[in-house]
């Protein structure tokens, strides 16, 4: 289920990834393709304003050449004076003759500058403001004032400097060049007599940079300037109210007028505006700039009178690039179709391993697990968990079978409670002082040597057990108690004890440990000075019984001794055989009397009470020798002598009798 959604993200980030980068190669081909055409298009626009200029020169040259014929200059002078006399405006007979003759002077050269140098216009106008004298182009309109409308010659009537720029008049638009005309009087003195003004459209010159550039030019001129300039009679053409409302001025393509009236053209600004158009089967570049006129030139903040347009055919251009962005999206698909395979399958070889990694961790986990299970159930100690809150979370058969009880009782109970209540001795074992608890509280190991497990039946054995905290990622969560039954090993200690301590024949005291305890009753009897008695006593003529029975006979009558003495003696008393068929006992508080008296009880037992054995019955009798503790005994070897010395008196006396030490009070 992970490894689905990392495969999800891992595919979506992929995804992103080349999104992005095509997205960002897309826009910057996108913007490569912007620039150059955002190029060529200010390229088209230089190249249009520098033939606007050379058209203003060429206006102006072929004015000022005009503007210096004498004739002109004459006849002009002639007509204007004739106007002044006759009233202004058109004037009368006088200027009607002037104006005529004027024409037939300038006529030639005007049919050259149609031909030669496309001009259209051809002017004379009287100052001051502006008053048509005669219009070449239209000789048929003069007489009526231009004042407010035609600025260009306004000025030039007023300050008699030549001037050249766009400019709408009363007959059509153009690009004038106007040149003030004056005339030497007879006293050498110039005097002015109104402007020349020459004019062409842009026609001629949108042509030819059509040629030299290949791209399409037009001027378009806002309705509003044309109809408030125009007599109605010579706008050339119709408003254009299609695509754009406007006046085609001039254009390099017959084909602009199709689309013009069917497309549109966006809104119309003050700056330049680029856009691509389709247009049959190809794309345009189209290029819109705001056409000044002479004042507009002047006086930025008037509204352009207009627009040029200026386009290009970037069809294959266009072609070009969408092929290279289809090309583009096509690679980075396909890239990303490869990228994603590949990623898909190190996605899935990396699951696949994972997978194998996990089955190998899991394979071995469930083999240390069945180790340890086998581990557990055939270990002959007791093995069981608890949980912090003392619990029984599992336990091993050998725990179950020494505690004979069965798992389902155990699990999830309380194990102090269960088998761990009470002492040996039947005391009450407080929760709080069990080491298992101690453990889960505070976390140590420990070892018990000697604690008590109590049986299902009622019965307890003894336990050594150890307890370990278990840690899960550090943390404490319970521990576990291994325990063995201790019964048998300290069975067999107290037997090592007693075989260390006792006489393998007879079962008394051996003489290491007789004289040992010998040793501590003499320190007793030092520290507080209570009396003792310590008998010797030697079984008579035993050699012979041995000769006559047997030696095994010979044992039974060391048993049958020690058992007859043992049956007189106190529980306090001690006997021990200090060799062969030699004993000695010990009487605590027993004074001299005492000791006299269970030495003669015993020696007339012995003699009256024969020992049956396999050999027949064997009659025998022993001698006693006494010793009394005194606080002069220093060590016990004194005290021996003593008694073994009275012994040996009993000897001497003829056996069978009891001696005291010589010098003991009676
Ligand atoms: P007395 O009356 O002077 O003590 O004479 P006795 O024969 O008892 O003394 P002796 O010391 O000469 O002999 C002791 C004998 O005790 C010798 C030995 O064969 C026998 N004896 C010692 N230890 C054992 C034993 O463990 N078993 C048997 N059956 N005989 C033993
Ligand atoms: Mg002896
Ligand atoms: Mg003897």
């Amino acid at each position: 289920m992970h490894f689905r959604l990392l495969t999800w993200l891992a595919s979506a980030l992929l995804l992103l990834i080349f999104a992005t980068i095509t997205a960002l190669v897309w826009r910057d081909r996108e913007r490569e393709l912007q620039v150059h055409l955002n190029q060529d298009a200010s390229r088209l626009q230089t190249a249009f304003d520098v033939a606007v200029g050379n058209l203003e020169q060429q206006m102006l040259a072929l004015a000022s050449l005009l503007a210096a014929d004498p004739e002109v200059q004459r006849l002009f002078d002639r007509g204007r004076a004739a106007v002044e006399a006759e009233g202004g405006g058109a004037g009368g007979k006088g200027a009607e003759q002037a104006r005529a003759a004027l024409l037939a002077r300038v006529k030639p050269q005007w049919h050259y500058m149609q031909t030669r140098f496309g001009v259209r216009q051809l002017q004379f106008h009287l100052g001051p403001g502006v008053l048509s004298f005669l219009r070449v182009h239209a000789p048929e309109r003069y007489g009526d004032r231009m004042d407010g409308l035609r600025h260009i010659i306004e000025d030039t009537n007023r300050d008699r400097q030549p001037r050249a720029g766009f400019e709408t008049g009363r007959v059509q638009s153009g690009v004038r060049g106007v040149v003030p005309i004056e005339t030497v009087n007879a006293d050498g003195t110039t005097r002015h007599i109104g402007a020349l003004e020459t004019g062409t459209s842009f026609n001629t010159q949108l042509g030819l940079l059509d040629r030299q550039l290949g791209a399409g030019f037009a001027v378009l001129l806002k309705p509003e300037h044309v109809e408030s300039s125009v007599w109605r009679e010579y706008r050339e053409g119709q408003r254009q109210k299609g695509g754009c409302d406007c006046y085609l001025e001039a254009s390099s393509r017959p084909e602009l007028k199709d689309w013009l009236t069917h497309a549109s053209l966006p809104a119309y600004h003050d700056q330049p505006v680029s856009w691509l158009m389709p247009f049959q089967n190809s794309v345009l570049h189209i290029t819109r700039l705001p056409l000044r006129d002479y004042l507009g030139a002047r006086d930025a903040t008037r509204p352009p009178v207009g627009s040029v347009l200026i386009w290009r055919d970037v069809g294959s251009l266009v072609q070009r690039h969408r092929q290279a962005q289809v090309a583009l999206a096509g690679e980075a698909l396909f890239g990303y179709a490869v990228a994603q395979i590949l990623l898909l399958w190190l996605l899935r070889d990396t699951q696949r391993r994972w997978k194998l990694q996990v089955q190998q961790k899991a394979a071995a986990l469930n083999e240390s697990e069945a180790r340890f299970q086998m581990l557990l159930m055939g270990l002959g100690e007791g093995v069981y968990g608890v949980n912090m809150k003392g619990q029984a979370t599992f336990i091993n058969p050998a725990a179950l079978r020494m505690l004979g009880i069965s798992g389902e009782a155990v699990l999830g109970r309380d194990q102090h409670l269960l088998f761990h209540h009470h002492h040996a001795d039947g005391r009450d074992y407080p929760h709080a002082d069990c080491p298992i608890a101690l453990t889960l509280a505070d976390g140590r190991p420990r070892h018990e040597e000697e604690e008590w497990f109590w049986h299902q039946d009622g019965g307890g054995f003894p336990v050594s057990l150890t307890v370990t905290p278990v840690l899960k990622n550090g943390v404490r969560v319970g521990a576990v108690v291994v325990f063995q039954d201790i019964s048998e090993r300290q069975a067999h200690a107290h037997q090592m004890r007693r075989l260390a301590t006792t006489d393998s024949l007879t079962g008394v005291n051996n003489r290491r440990h007789f004289l040992h305890q010998l040793e501590q009753e003499l320190a007793r009897h030092q520290r507080y000075g209570e009396a003792a008695a310590l008998l010797m006593l030697d079984l008579d003529h035993f050699k012979q019984v041995n000769d006559e029975f047997g030696h095994a006979a010979g044992d039974s009558v060391l048993k049958a001794f020690t058992a007859s003495a043992q049956a007189i003696l106190r529980r306090s008393d001690h006997l021990g055989r200090l060799g062969g068929e030699e004993f000695a006992i010990l009487l605590p508080d027993t004074d001299a009397e005492g000791a006299r008296e269970l030495a003669e009880r015993l020696r007339q037992m012995i003699d009256d009470t024969p020992v049956e054995t396999a050999a027949g019955m064997i009659h025998y009798s022993v001698s006693i020798g006494i010793a009394l503790f005194t606080r002069a005994d220093g060590n016990a070897d004194a005290l021996l002598a003593r008694a073994d010395h009275a012994l040996y008196r009993a000897k001497h006396g003829g056996r069978n009798r009891v001696e005291m030490e010589t010098d003991a009070s009676e």
